[in-house]
């Protein structure tokens, strides 16, 4: 095993990574940073998130940047804002001993006059995301001519959020002398195809397993009704009272209710998904990787990009439809030298899923069983237990009281009073989980119930097909945005999201199919410049992925027309709240003493 001296890198950049705590080089960093350092050769990547690639891509151009040149000398391009903003803070980390180093993230959401007064004053690197960075080299104010690297980091997920023209543009404007660095977790064949059209020769490295998960993830399944996923999450929380990680739900909606009734039942959760506005996801992501939050609930748009260490959860409130995301979803933990735990809870019917991840991550799923009570009440006594004899005593501030304490609990034995302190918590817990009920799905007829259920769920939903898709640079997010401007309904529920080269699909609450279909057309909705037409098409079939029905009942073309109108702000969350499932326990320790009396439903 090597270090950081060995492969190649000076003592200014190697004391910045002394003060960061890295010891020794992960494998990526192992085999790109010599390989950059001595080789102008174009370098093709295979790295998932959490190995260390920022600094395996960052560290060898710091190593060879001319910091008396103030030109740009590398550009970066990454898929979202939160990744460009991570990978220029680690820059000015490992950079911070280089006298007249410079580095400038540029992305959309933010005041583009203060990016470029940065860009003015002289930066060799820029951290881009695609669309921004075509923004201001269009308006000339980002000159990459003088650009020795480019790197694309994470250019699967650019593709997958339709980017592919943006790289282009950014691609032809760079000199074909320079140096392009490609990372990526998978190769589609898009990615190789940018791989094959604008690299030349490329070297490729492969750290770690293509695809897989990596050794530091332990993945687990508990099988429940869906009846009984939220009190099982609720349990697998309890169990874990040091948990801090990401739980995945499928759709907003779903995103908000399962965040919405952790917060009322006293954990510390919050929710991350598109409807929130950027300052709004900015500030949960904030408490989130400052640890003031336990727990984010969180859709895969919304997470990507979301650079958080030592989570020691994922936890897949429901799987997703594709495997490559599940992939995207573990990879989340069990970062940089720490390990983690994946966890999937499944309905019964939804166990078929898990075999094909198994066969992707290389790797077998554990079947945990959903604690009881009393093995909750074990652990959080002993968590308390261990806070105690871990928690640092404030002398200074508690000495005024002591005495009058000492009286109140005389006659009282060491015994007794320890017996007494640890009853306040316990007692309550106790009763919270007294007659708890198993959770766990073992009998057939359970198992019957709970597929009908599943399928119930499908069935109240309407898949649509629109006649635009990645070609017209549509993506999610950009979808979510145009279905949320036709003002169909308050709160409805967007359900799977399928994007096309040409075409694409989505789902949208059953009860608003026609209110869908008058929307787009009264609204004579355009995109890029195209008529938009909606319609009802036929649900979609296993392995059927890009196969298109029309059903009868679809809508009329639609005329050309000015889309008009931003995304909707916040929406406000309609809770069933006669159904409440209250109570949890992480509200009793520590988090939220106000709520102590509060009367709890069991699960
Ligand atoms: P990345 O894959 O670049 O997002 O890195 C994941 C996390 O691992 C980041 O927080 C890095 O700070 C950390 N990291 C990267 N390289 C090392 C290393 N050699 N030793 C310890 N931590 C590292």
């Amino acid at each position: 095993m090597s270090t950081f001296k060995d492969l190649g890198l000076k003592s200014e950049i190697i004391n910045a990574l002394t003060d960061l705590g890295y010891e020794k080089p992960t494998e990526i960093q192992e085999k790109a940073i010599p390989q950059v350092i001595v080789s102008t050769q174009d370098l093709k990547a295979f790295a998932q998130t959490g190995t260390g690639k920022t600094a395996a891509f960052s560290l060898p151009i710091l190593e060879k940047i001319d910091v008396n040149n103030k030109q740009v000398q590398a550009i970066i391009l990454s898929p979202t804002r939160e990744l460009a903003i991570q990978i220029a803070r680690n820059i000015e980390e490992f950079s911070k001993y280089m006298k007249g180093f410079s580095v400038a993230a540029v992305y959309g959401g933010a005041d583009i006059n203060q990016q470029i007064r940065k860009l003015n004053k002289g930066v060799q690197i820029v951290v881009g995301t695609p669309g921004r960075t075509v923004d201001l080299i269009k308006r000339k104010k980002l000159k990459l001519d003088n650009v020795q690297w480019l790197v694309l980091d994470e250019a699967d997920e650019m593709l997958n959020m339709g980017f592919k023209d943006e790289l282009d543009q950014v691609l032809e404007v760079t000199p074909k002398s320079k140096q392009t660095l490609l990372f990526s977790a998978t190769f589609p064949r898009e990615v190789d195809a940018i791989a094959r059209n604008y690299m030349n020769n490329p070297m490729q490295i492969d750290a770690g397993k293509r695809n897989s998960g990596t050794d530091s993830v332990t993945h687990q399944y508990y099988v429940v009704t869906d009846r009984n996923r939220y009190p099982a999450l609720k349990r697998i929380a309890d169990i874990n009272p040091d948990i801090y990680g990401i739980i995945f739900c499928r759709t907003r909606r779903e995103t908000k209710e399962v965040a919405d009734k952790l917060i009322e039942d006293g954990y510390s959760a919050d929710a991350l998904h598109g409807d929130l506005s950027q300052a709004q996801r900015d500030s949960v992501m904030q408490k989130f990787r400052k640890k003031n939050l336990q727990l984010l609930v969180a859709t895969d748009v919304a997470a990507r990009g979301l650079d958080v260490d030592n989570l020691t959860h994922v936890i897949n409130y429901k799987l997703p439809d594709q495997i490559e995301s599940y992939t995207h979803r573990s990879g989340r933990t069990g970062r940089a030298n720490s390990t983690g735990i994946s966890i999937a809870i499944v309905s019964p019917g939804e166990r078929r899923k898990l075999s094909p991840i198994e066969k992707r991550i290389g790797k077998k799923f554990e079947q945990q069983q959903v604690p009881d009570g009393k093995d909750i009440c074990k652990k959080q006594l002993f968590s308390l237990i261990d806070k105690v004899h871990d928690i640092k005593v404030n002398d200074a501030e508690i000495k005024d009281y002591l005495p009058s304490i000492f009286e109140k609990l005389e006659g009282l034995d060491r015994d007794e009073l320890i017996k007494r302190f640890v009853s306040i918590e316990f007692n309550s817990f106790l009763s919270y989980y007294e007659n708890s009920k198993d959770l766990n799905d073992i009998s057939n007829t359970r198992r019957e119930r709970d597929t009908r259920g599943k399928r119930r769920d499908d069935e109240n939903m309407t898949r649509f097909f629109i006649n635009i898709g990645r070609k017209d640079k549509l993506n999610p997010a950009r979808l979510i945005g145009l279905i949320n401007e036709q003002e169909i309904e308050k709160n409805i529920e967007i359900g799977q999201i399928e994007i096309l080269d040409t075409f694409s699909f989505f789902e949208l609450d059953k009860n608003f199919t026609q209110e869908t279909i008058s929307a787009f057309t009264n609204n004579d909705v355009s995109f890029e410049g195209r008529g938009v037409n909606v319609e009802v098409t036929d649900k979609k079939r296993a392995g059927s992925r890009g196969g298109r029905r029309r059903s009868s009942g679809g809508g009329k073309n639609h005329r050309k027309g000015g889309s008009g109108g931003g995304r909707r702000s916040e929406r406000s969350f309609d809770r069933d709240r006669g159904n409440k499932d209250s109570g949890g326990f992480q509200k009793k320790f520590g988090r939220d003493r106000s709520s102590r009396g509060k009367r709890r439903s069991k699960d």
